[in-house]
């Protein structure tokens, strides 16, 4: 039986203080919920998804319910899940009706040929699932609303922008039988143009799982994380040999490098062995492994 290992964050911003220890609540239940599922015998998917499930429903969050709102003041959401095993991913995105896209996502992993499916056709296939779409209005809470109406009228008064936001999401597994498997999800950056689409969902941007190698999930500027491949890149120099979190700060440098581009993200590598990094501020994260009874909540 291999060791057991899960990580989760909830974003890679600057955490008003007064946000932090709801934040950290929020990725210590998750890290609880997909630890119950590797503890059971469950696989890494299983644990990835019901980690990311519970920071999708925690308004603190950009994922789900709370997330940003793009410049018509609507919420898209981006998702996925990806199996090291098969290497296999299932992701969404530009999503309106999804409460919970990471779900969507597992289905897309599970139940479709396909990898990546966006907007009202990824909508179809959940409800073909037997999922049930939202009301959109059900992801729009009333600081996202008070932080777009601030962005749209950037004159007015008010800490900046950056120092209020909340993050996306995503959870990394080693199972019992060895396999790896990464999620993110979240609702993007805020007053995104509509339609557009980040790193976060697309494989080896925002997240990458590989069973030779590791499992990644990372948050930060879409546009800049893009560019260098961020989540591959560490599963990469974790796959020749690196530690993971040599890895994910070596990575971190080369974002900053070539794109002055900030983030964060955390890894497990085949050996169950956990990195977290991060050149931003703040990022929330909780991680444990079955050589230790207790968790590590980080912000
Ligand atoms: N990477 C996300 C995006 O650009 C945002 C974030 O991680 O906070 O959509």
């Amino acid at each position: 039986m291999s060791k057991l290992a899960l990580a989760v964050h909830g974003g890679a911003w600057e955490i008003p203080a007064e946000a932090a220890a709801a934040c950290r609540a929020g990725v210590g239940r998750a890290l609880a919920r997909g630890w119950e599922v590797l503890e059971r015998g469950g696989a890494a998917v299983e644990a990835c998804e019901q980690a990311v499930l519970v920071l999708e429903d925690d308004p603190m969050f950009d994922a789900g319910v709370g997330s940003h709102l793009n410049r018509d003041g609507c919420v898209q959401l981006d998702a996925i899940l990806m199996d090291g095993r098969t290497l296999k991913a299932g992701a969404v995105a530009a999503v309106e009706r999804l409460r919970n896209p990471i779900h969507v996502a597992r289905l897309v992993l599970e139940r479709s040929e396909h990898m990546l499916l966006v907007g009202p056709g990824a909508e179809q296939f959940a409800v073909e699932m037997g999922v049930s779409l939202c009301n959109p209005s059900e992801l729009v809470i009333a600081r996202e609303v008070e932080r777009w109406y601030q962005e749209k009228h950037k004159a007015s008064a008010g800490p900046p922008l950056r120092a209020r936001s909340a993050g996306t999401v995503g959870a990394v597994a080693l199972d019992a039988a060895g396999n790896l498997a990464a999620a993110t999800s979240t609702g993007g950056t805020g007053c995104k143009y509509p339609g557009r689409v980040g790193d976060s969902c697309l494989i080896g941007c925002g997240c990458y799982a590989d069973n030779r190698a590791g499992a990644v999930s990372a948050t930060g500027y879409g546009e800049h994380i893009m560019k260098v491949v961020l989540a591959k890149t560490v599963s990469d120099l974790v796959g020749a040999g690196a530690e993971p979190q040599a890895a994910a700060e070596k990575a971190l440098a080369t974002l900053g490098e070539r794109t002055e581009g900030m983030g964060g993200l955390i890894v497990i590598d085949k050996s169950g062995r956990v990195g977290a990094a991060f050149t931003t501020p703040n990022m929330a994260c909780a991680f444990r492994t079955s050589d230790s009874s207790e968790a590590v909540v980080r912000l």
